[in-house]
């Protein structure tokens, strides 16, 4: 299946996108996992010559490695050297990739640019062609009555053609004007890409209606009556009043680029983060689903064996009234997350929770096979399908490293026997990640936490292989 091609957008913007905030209540362990997905999808993406999508995870881990993570009260932790060098050698390998891909983007971006500049100019000669077609058609009229209006037509194509601006003509090219649109501060998710608009958003699951943080600002049809002139704004003064053929202008001066931050063998401030912008959905989006929020979300691929599989694994436990649970591990291909393996790590259950050990090993594992992380499987041997508290933090652990992350629950004694489920964001995701009650289970605010994500365009249940991996042999 071959990538889809967005429209470029300037190594500008694609910056704006990497902003990354450290919130030091959230365990560094989970930042250190983060900054290890983000690197490994980057390269993906970079091998795939996917270079927006590199680009702006590239930049997100430079921004983390050089300087958020120095904020988390755990980052300079003796136990944690082994964690920081690999983050400053990850760092530099990032640094290397932007250096390379950025003028490339830059390059197709002013072709993008031109190319959309020439269309519009097009459209528009298009447009007062048709205009001038019913006062050619009065003039047939006229013309009946023995009056002619030659000397008049001539005038009126004279002044529609003064009506041509550069403004206008760039009003509807990808990456001019973001400036306008106003950001959505930034939230806790460590791995959250995007903030970008939407309309009001329903959750399928509890009706409730959530209200965007603002309207899409750019859904003007592409055609529109021709403007009167008007005056430009310093920053776009950048041309003269000529028709025809508008002069090639840089978009991308100097001094608007953000600068790649210095490659440093030890970690120290880099420029200010941007705030965290939006992000048109087809920069991410591969499935059309979106979170509450309207962040795409890319599509997740799930084999259709798995829940019968990894129930016959469980089945020992299951017997014995014992939960257990598996990681939910695959691969990224042409934007696309495809659960490939399950991989059963060391564990200790009871009747209502299960939790894994030495997961070292399991990184190692994954590490080894190029393996990222998904989500999470377990089963409750007793209890009907939902997650309780306990398993909404963990899950919550997987979404704030990634947005698409699922938590899918069986329950063989219940009808349903099978959910597959994420945080809802929002309100789902801050809830959680802001609960700091340590007591096993405990109740959390009424509210629409979590949501069936099942035959939904995020998850698409698939004939396909799957490898299972059972670590506690
Ligand atoms: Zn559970
Ligand atoms: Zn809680």
């Amino acid at each position: 299946m071959p990538q889809q091609q967005n429209p470029p957008r300037s190594t500008k913007e694609l910056g704006r996108l990497a902003s990354i905030q450290v919130d030091s209540n959230t365990p560094i362990r989970l930042y250190f996992r983060s900054a290890d997905l983000l690197i490994k999808q980057a390269r993906v993406y970079k091998m795939e010559k996917d270079y927006q999508h590199a680009y702006v995870l590239y930049m997100k881990y430079t921004n983390l490695g050089l300087k958020e993570l120095n904020n988390h009260a755990g980052y300079k932790a003796p136990e944690n050297k082994k964690a920081r060098n690999t983050i400053t050698k990850n760092c530099n390998e990032a640094l290397d990739a932007l250096e390379v891909m950025k003028p490339i983007l830059e390059k197709e971006y002013q072709q993008y640019v031109e190319q959309q500049q020439r269309k519009q100019e097009r459209m528009q000669q298009k447009q007062q062609q048709q205009q001038q077609q019913p006062d050619i058609e009065a003039r047939h009229v006229q013309q009946l009555k023995g009056i002619t209006a030659q000397h008049q037509y001539k005038i009126d194509q004279g002044d529609t053609q003064q009506n041509w601006s550069l403004q206008d003509a760039l009003k509807d090219v990808a990456g001019v004007g973001y400036n306008e649109r106003p950001f959505v501060h930034a939230e806790t998710s460590t791995d959250s890409i995007t903030k970008y608009p939407t309309t009001a958003f329903e959750n399928k699951s509890d009706g409730y209606l959530y209200q965007p943080h603002h309207q899409q600002q750019n859904n003007q049809s592409f055609v529109r009556p021709p403007l009167p002139p008007k005056p430009m704004s310093p920053e776009s003064r950048i041309t003269t009043q000529a028709p025809a053929i508008p002069p090639k202008v840089s978009l991308e001066t100097p001094p608007f680029v953000p600068a790649l931050p210095p490659k440093v063998p030890k970690v120290t401030p880099v420029a200010e983060p941007l705030p965290e912008p939006s992000l048109p959905a087809d920069l991410i989006n591969s499935s059309g689903a979106l979170t509450e929020r309207g962040e795409p979300l890319r599509r997740l691929i799930v084999p259709s064996s798995l829940q019968d599989r990894f129930i016959s694994i469980a089945k020992p436990n299951t017997n014995r009234n014992i939960e257990t649970c598996g990681i939910l591990a695959g691969t990224l291909k042409n934007n696309v997350l495809q659960v490939t393996t399950l991989i059963i790590p060391k564990q200790t259950g009871t009747s209502d929770t299960c939790t894994t050990e030495n997961e070292e090993e399991l990184f190692e594992y994954q590490d080894a096979h190029d393996l990222l992380t998904f989500g999470w499987i377990h089963t409750h041997p007793s209890q009907s399908c939902f997650l309780s508290s306990v398993d909404l933090h963990t899950h919550c652990s997987y979404q704030l490293m990634l947005p698409e992350a699922i938590a899918i629950v069986c329950a063989p004694k219940h009808n349903p026997s099978y959910g597959v489920f994420r945080l809802t964001d929002p309100p789902g995701l801050d809830v959680i990640s802001s609960c700091k009650i340590e007591r096993a289970f405990h109740p959390h605010p009424d509210l629409p936490i979590y949501t069936d994500t099942h035959n939904t365009s995020h998850v698409l249940t698939q004939a396909q292989d799957l490898k299972v991996v059972d670590l506690r042999r």
